[in-house]
């Protein structure tokens, strides 16, 4: 779980697009109807030695309200997005 959630961030270059996966039968055919910011806080990434700083970013925990085209199953997802 918090594995899975570390691998997302990190391959989450930009927000641009987010690929979801039914878990009833893994279709990534999946639509955002709704999200929920849970809890939203500042980091300063440790850029292992780079100088300068002021690189704060703002990282949001959200709630994703999901729903599969393909089977019609809604479910939830908690995501986190950094700004
Ligand atoms: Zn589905």
């Amino acid at each position: 779980m918090f594995l899975g959630i570390l691998f997302f961030n990190l391959s989450q270059k930009s927000k641009a697009k987010e690929t979801h996966h039914c878990p009833k039968c893994d279709s990534t055919n999946v639509v955002e109807q709704d999200h929920q910011t849970t809890n939203s806080r500042t980091v300063i990434p440790n850029g292992g030695g780079s100088p300068g700083g002021g690189d704060v970013r703002l990282q949001l925990d959200m709630k994703l309200f999901l729903r599969c085209k393909n089977c019609g199953n809604g479910f939830q997802k908690q995501t986190t997005r950094t700004y």
